[in-house]
Order: C-alpha cells, then structure tokens, then sequence
C-alpha cells in the first residue's frame, strides 16, 4: 500500500480556485481542477465541503492558499480580504471535515513552494517577493517561514518608501513601496513621468493623455523598444531596488525570488548587481519564481503535512 501522505490542496483566489491533491514530495497525484469562486461566504463553505467529501478516502490532510493574513493556528483568516466575499474572513475552516484542516497566506505559501521545489530549493534563507496589482512577501529563515506575533508578517507592500507624502496609496495611506514598485506602481510611475518628462511627446502612446496610461502600454512600450516606457521601466526598477536592499539588509537572504504577473517584466540580473553593490549584507541571488501558478497549492499543501 502506498503510505505517502497526501493533501487535497486549494488554491482560493477572487475569481478562480483551483485544487488537486499533492503528496509529501510535491508530486501531484491527480490534475488540477479550476473552478469560479462562489460569490457568497456561505457557497464557497459548501464548495470546500464537496470536494472534501469527494477526494476524502484519498487524503490525509485538507490545505488552504488563501488571501490574508492567517492566525496563528492556521484555522481562519484574520484580516480583510477585498478580493472575496464578505463573511469570507469569519469561515472556521476546521468545520469542513473530522480531518485536519491547515490553512497559510498565499505568500507564505509561494515562498514555501519556492524553496521545497523551486528557484530556492534548499535556501534555508529564502525571501520572495510577490509582484501584483500590489506586493506580497514571504520569508523563509533557517529553514521556517516567519510569520511574526499574529500570522501577519512580511507585509511588505505596506512599508514606506518615503516619509514626506507624495503619493495617495490605494490603502489610504502615503508612499508605500506598492504604490510604487507593483503593476499599479508601474502605471503610477507612467502617469506621473508622463506629465513631465520631454521624451513623451515622441513616445508610441504620445496621443494619450497621461491620466489615460495603463500598466499595459508600457510593457508593450517597452517590448517595442519605445524610449519614454523604457524610461519608467527603469524607475519603475528603482523602485523595486529601493525596497528590495531594505529587506535584504534586514533578512540576510541567500536567494531572493520574484514572483507575480508583473514579476516576469523584473529585470532579475539588474536587480542582483545593485543589491549586492549597495547591500550591507551579500552576496545575494536574485531568481524568477518557477512554481508559478501551482505553488500556493503546493506550499500550503507541503506546510500543512509537516504538521502531521
Ligand atoms: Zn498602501
């Protein structure tokens, strides 16, 4: 009989969710399955609960990848999550079955999948940062992850990259990093160039009115080799830079790794030199994410076993 223990590991995001089961290795032992996320709290309890039912003869443990901050027993959420449902937060996740239920930020989760079977692998010292339409991370330090006093550390995106107010953060707050260096960081950061610099009035998006910018017309800009977008690409990566050093002056890392949608536009060789020129504490690697799209259900799914 085969005795490796397995997880029936999910994925919940604000439109999809996607699961499969996963064995202690990372193997996935079926394929995934992609389904819409229900609209209500109380569906998406009844969705975990069917599938649960479906694969429970086959599993071990019951693993969660989800937004938010995650308490420390790894049994509901503990913060806002704009992205899914009200009454998301307030779903105890341990009364979906009689087996364990564990369930991890989805950043914890991406940095753990990154360093069991991906760009970290076996970097006791791992930080991953998670470019988005905001930024997420995770640190994993001699070989655990941090997660702070309440489950909620590494919340990067949130630090302050400036103390003297210069630009709203869609939180409310000035200046943090995400605002910034995030895919909404990039089209900040077109807009703002765009009302001053000269090399607008020759750029392929000329026509547009600044305030008209997306995220998209530069990195096709900058595909096209279009001057103005390859210069907010390279402040956009000032920005990236400038919180980057920062956490790795803090977290002495071996390898840090940049995931996300906007992750694969990071210029990971330019990020390396700068750091390891201005860092107090290199060298450091600086890697793309492989995991990709599997690894929160990866992460949460080999986090959760460890605890069996
Ligand atoms: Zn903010």
């Amino acid at each position: 009989m085969d005795s490796t223990k397995k997880a029936l590991s999910f994925d919940i995001g604000g439109t999809k969710t996607i699961y499969a089961i996963i064995d202690e290795n990372g193997n996935f032992v079926t394929q995934k399955t992609k389904l819409a996320t229900p609209d209500t709290a109380d569906k998406i309890f009844d969705m975990f609960k069917n599938i649960i039912e479906e694969n429970y003869t086959d599993i071990d443990i019951v693993t969660i990848s989800t937004a938010g901050a995650v308490n420390l027993e790894n049994t509901r959420v503990c913060s806002s999550t704009p992205n899914l449902p009200a009454g998301y937060p307030d779903i105890e996740f341990s009364k979906l079955t009689d087996k364990k239920v564990f369930v991890e930020n989805d950043a914890n989760c991406a940095v753990w999948s990154e360093y069991a079977c991906g760009a970290a692998k076996d970097c006791k010292n791992t930080l991953m940062i998670t470019l988005g339409t905001g930024i997420g991370g995770g640190v994993v330090s001699n070989g655990e992850l941090v997660r702070g006093y309440t489950g909620a550390a590494l919340e990067v995106g949130s630090m302050k990259i400036f103390a003297d107010k210069r630009q709203k953060c869609t939180c409310g707050r000035y200046d943090c990093w995400e605002s910034y260096a995030s895919g909404t960081g990039l089209r900040n950061t077109a807009v703002a160039m765009a009302k001053t610099s000269p090399e607008y009035k020759n750029s392929l998006h000329k026509d547009k009115s600044p305030d008209e910018l997306t995220t998209y017309d530069i990195t096709e800009g900058e595909d096209k080799g279009d001057r103005f977008s390859e210069l907010v690409f390279s402040q956009w990566h000032e920005y990236i830079f400038t919180g980057l050093v920062s956490l790795v002056d803090i977290f002495n890392p071996e390898t840090v790794v940049i995931s996300g949608g906007m992750g694969k536009f990071a210029n990971v060789l330019q990020l390396e030199e700068r750091i390891n020129k201005e860092s107090v504490v290199t060298p450091v690697k600086v890697k793309h994410a492989q995991t990709g799209n599997d690894a929160g259900m990866i992460g949460a799914a080999l986090l959760g076993l460890r605890k069996l």
